[in-house]
C-alpha cells in the first residue's frame, strides 16, 4: 500500500445531497449540521444547493442556511447549482467556490433539467464565464459518470467528451458522480485511466454513492491511481429525487476510518466525525446506513 496518496482531501456533501432527499428539516437544523461538520477538520463543505425551489423544496432556504453558517476559516464552502440562474444566486449569496452538474446521458440530463447534455453543456460555458467574471472558481461534475438508470453503461469515451468539452470551456476543476451507485472498481480503474491520460493536469474529485455496497472499493481503487478528492457524507446521508433507488453517498466516517489505517491522512478528527454523524441521526430522525457509528472504531475495546 506504500504507492498510496500521502493524504486526500474530502468535501462533505451531507448538508446538500443527504438532506436533499430526506424529508424536510428547519434551516436551524441545517446550519447545526453544516456548524457541526466545520469542527471536525474536514477541508471542504458543500453545503447548499441553488436548485428552483419548486424542483427541491428542501433546499429553498439555501441563502438563509449560509447567512447562518458560523463560516470556519478552516474550511472551504462551496454551493452546487443546476443552472446559470443558480449560479447567480450562489454568487450573489456569496459563494466563491461553486459546483455545476451535467449528466454524462441525455436521458438522465433531460429528466434532471429538462435539456440535452449538449445544451447543458453551452449553458455551463457561459455558465464558467459568469463564475470567473465574479471571482469565483467552478467545477463541473459529470453525473451518471459510471452509467445511467435510464441508458444503462455510458460509454468511457462519451463521458470523456462531456469533461473534455467542459475543461475546454473553463471549468476549474472536474468531478466524475456516480449518482445512483452503478461504478465498481474495474470501472473506476478504467474511467479515472483513460481520464489521466486524457487530461493529465486536471483536479478530479470522485463521488460515490453506496448504493450496491462497492462505495468504498471504488474509493481504494482510486486511491490506488493516485485519487486524493473524494465527496462523502456524514452518515451515508444521501441520494437523489431524480435517480430511482438512489441511496446514501460513501460515508465520511467510514472512509476516513478505512484510509486513516491505511496511512492516507483526511485531515479529520473520527471523533469529532462521528459526534456530527450522531447530530445528523438526530435531525433526520432515523438510523443512518454508517457502520462506524455503530460498531464504533477498530480498536474499540470490549469490556470483559
Ligand atoms: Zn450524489
Amino acid at each position: 500500500m506504500s504507492d498510496l496518496p500521502e493524504r486526500i482531501s474530502l468535501r462533505e456533501v451531507g448538508p446538500r445531497d443527504g438532506l436533499q432527499n430526506e424529508a424536510p428539516v428547519p434551516t436551524t437544523s441545517k446550519v447545526a449540521l453544516i456548524d457541526a461538520l466545520s469542527r471536525t477538520g474536514v477541508g471542504r463543505i458543500e453545503a447548499v444547493s441553488f436548485v428552483h425551489p419548486k424542483a427541491i423544496p428542501s433546499m429553498a432556504d439555501a441563502a438563509e442556511v449560509w447567512a447562518a453558517v458560523a463560516k470556519s476559516s478552516e474550511v472551504r464552502y462551496s454551493a452546487l447549482v443546476p443552472n446559470l440562474r443558480g449560479a447567480q444566486r450562489a454568487l450573489a449569496a456569496g459563494f466563491k467556490e461553486i459546483e455545476v452538474v451535467v449528466s454524462a446521458s441525455d436521458t438522465h440530463n433531460l429528466k434532471n433539467v429538462n435539456r440535452t447534455t449538449e445544451q447543458s453543456l453551452d449553458d455551463i460555458a457561459e455558465l464558467l464565464a459568469t463564475a470567473h467574471a465574479a471571482g469565483a472558481t467552478c467545477q463541473v461534475i459529470v453525473s451518471t459518470a459510471f452509467g445511467c438508470p435510464y441508458e444503462g453503461d455510458v460509454p468511457v469515451e462519451r463521458v470523456l467528451a462531456v469533461a473534455g468539452r467542459a475543461l475546454a470551456d473553463g471549468a476549474d476543476g472536474l468531478s466524475y458522480g456516480d449518482t445512483t451507485g452503478m461504478a465498481t472498481p474495474s470501472r473506476v480503474t478504467a474511467l479515472v485511466g483513460e481520464t489521466r491520460m486524457r487530461f493529465p493536469v486536471a483536479d478530479l474529485n470522485l463521488h460515490f454513492h453506496n448504493t450496491r455496497g462497492t462505495g468504498l472499493a471504488n474509493v481504494l481503487a482510486a486511491l490506488q491511481l493516485g485519487v486524493t478528492d473524494y465527496d462523502a457524507s456524514v452518515g451515508g446521508l444521501g441520494g437523489c429525487p431524480y435517480a430511482p433507488g438512489a441511496t446514501g453517498n460513501v460515508c465520511t466516517e467510514d472512509l476516513v476510518h478505512m484510509v486513516e489505517d491505511m496511512g492516507v491522512d483526511t485531515g479529520v478528527d473520527l471523533e469529532a466525525m462521528l459526534e456530527a454523524a450522531r447530530e445528523a441521526e438526530r435531525l433526520v430522525g432515523r438510523t443512518l446506513p454508517s457502520q462506524v457509528l455503530r460498531a464504533g472504531p477498530r480498536t474499540k475495546l470490549t469490556p470483559l
